[in-house]
């Protein structure tokens, strides 16, 4: 359908003068408006900038002056990533009034590309979620079946590209948060190497395994995306120097890639129907003449219980400065400071969030810190070195499914964390050895929810994720089913 444009048929339809950002960016605004009540992906919109920044990119086309592949390209964000003079909430009630004074760096980067700086999306709570249940804002819904999650925490990102809101989105992914989220609202989700694209101006939740990635209808955009955002930047001392480059016109070569199943995530229990669309990719892959192979990452089953030592280590110690003195929430009753910093922390904090600091405080503290944190980076050394005995051994790259579910019922699985970690058993490996991830629709079930595999690459090798995701692209047409949302 037409409002489904995906970036690549905006930009040719810009070019072509069949359409303006302006003309464009009004429309998704109005689908928002009449569509967005019941989903509830976005937390806010600056319709008046995003107009502002549509009609000067109208203006640049007209003199000639075109920025490239992003000009005049609507990009909606998670609002865990800074806009200047806008609300950085992080889906919590604790920063429910605070306004970021600076510009991410990725928003500098896609303002610099003339993106057009679009929706602020909903999340998890400080991103700590696989659900969306944990926004202070109220859940979002998946535009394919209201009654179901789209996936967390980058929930919003995941629905308002799959709903038609935005065209390409940016989520964060520490542990599964881009990937599940897409495979849940039948999107892509790339998740690139750690390091890859800067994180100044995200707000940290576990420093070690952030990312920011890019959710979109079609490959060519994530390249794209990925192309405009990546490369060093002195403001984070983690970034990686070499930009990608070359965008979407370097998806076209042949690829034959070796692909690796690693026999532990197939024993894994996952619903039936998730297994056989993800058995039908690999034959597809095998079909177009890749050699698939059989391998072994036996430490992967010790993945969530490391991560979630680490995250939430790093998560007590990220979440001290939202302490009420600053730019937080600050309680009423606080007689003290001592009651500044308790009252507003207890009253700010929704119930995960707490759970996450009260456990990472314990696995920090003076006497644990051995059999916890320093335990779990030792795990994470094993988990790294499993991926890449694999990738000596001449894999290109990995496949297992996104999640062993498709999306789950709204309230089904929140009251039970231990169930909700265990969903991300395909996805945290990935960030534990720091490895690019991308997850691929690849089907729907009986119930018609989507369905996604994963694939996994070398460090820095995200075209190479990229083209063999194009290869399957090219064959299958899951990426251009829409969910029923009345027009
Ligand atoms: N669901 C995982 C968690 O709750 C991953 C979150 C993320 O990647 N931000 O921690």
């Amino acid at each position: 359908m037409e409002i489904y444009k995906t970036a690549s048929q905006l930009r040719s339809a810009l070019e072509s003068g069949e359409v303006s950002s302006e003309e464009w960016v009004k429309q998704l605004i109005q689908r928002i408006e009449s569509l967005d009540g019941e989903i509830n992906s976005h937390l806010g919109l600056d319709k008046e900038s995003a107009l502002g920044q549509a009609k000067a990119a109208d203006q640049r086309r007209a003199n000639g002056e075109s920025l490239g592949a992003l000009d005049g390209i609507p990009i909606s964000l998670k609002n865990n990533m800074a806009i200047k003079g806008q609300k950085l909430t992080c889906g919590s009630h604790i920063l429910e009034n605070f306004e970021s004074p600076y510009d991410a760096t990725v928003v500098e980067k896609l303002k610099a590309a003339g993106a057009v700086i679009f929706g602020r999306l909903n999340m998890d709570e400080f991103a700590m979620g696989s659900s969306n249940e944990t926004s202070y804002f109220g859940t979002t819904r998946n535009p394919w079946n209201l009654e179901r999650t789209p996936g967390g925490s980058s929930g919003g990102s995941a629905a308002a590209v799959a709903a038609g809101f935005c065209p390409v989105s940016l989520g964060s992914d520490t542990g599964g948060s881009i990937r599940q989220p897409a495979s849940f609202c039948g999107v892509y989700g790339l998740k690139p190497t750690y390091g890859r694209i800067s994180r100044y101006g995200l707000v940290a939740f576990a420093s070690s395994l952030d990312q920011i990635g890019p959710l979109a209808r079609e490959v060519d955009d994530l390249a794209d995306v990925l192309t405009a955002v990546s490369g060093l930047d002195p403001k984070d001392s983690s970034s990686y120097p070499e930009t990608v480059t070359g965008g979407s016109s370097e998806l076209n070569g042949e690829v034959k890639p070796v692909i690796g199943v690693p026999k532990e995530f197939f024993e894994y229990p996952m619903d039936e129907e998730v297994l056989s669309s993800v058995k039908a990719a690999i034959a597809y892959y095998e079909k177009q003449g890749c050699e698939v192979r059989e391998i072994s990452l036996p430490n992967s089953h010790l993945s969530v219980s490391a991560y979630y030592v680490i995250a939430t280590a790093e998560a007590s110690s990220n979440l001290a400065r939202f302490d009420g003195i600053r730019y937080t929430h600050r309680s009423k009753d606080a007689k003290d400071l001592m009651e500044v910093y308790f009252k507003s922390r207890g009253e700010g904090f929704g119930e995960e969030v707490k759970r996450r600091i009260i456990l990472g405080t314990f696995a920090l503290s003076s006497g644990y810190h051995d059999a916890y944190y320093l335990k779990a980076q030792k795990v994470r050394t094993l988990i790294r070195e499993d991926f890449s005995k694999n990738f000596e051994d001449g894999v290109d790259l990995i496949l297992t499914p996104t999640a062993p579910t498709t999306a789950f019922k709204i309230d089904e699985s929140i009251q039970d964390p231990l169930t909700m970690y265990l969903n991300d058993i395909f996805t945290i490996p990935a960030n534990l050895a720091g490895l690019p991830g991308l997850s691929v629709p690849c089907g729907a079930s009986s119930e018609n929810l989507p369905i996604g595999f994963q694939l996994i690459a070398p460090h820095f090798k995200e075209m190479s994720l990229l083209q063999a995701a194009k290869l399957y692209e090219n064959g299958n047409e899951a990426h251009l089913v829409r969910p029923p949302l009345g027009n």
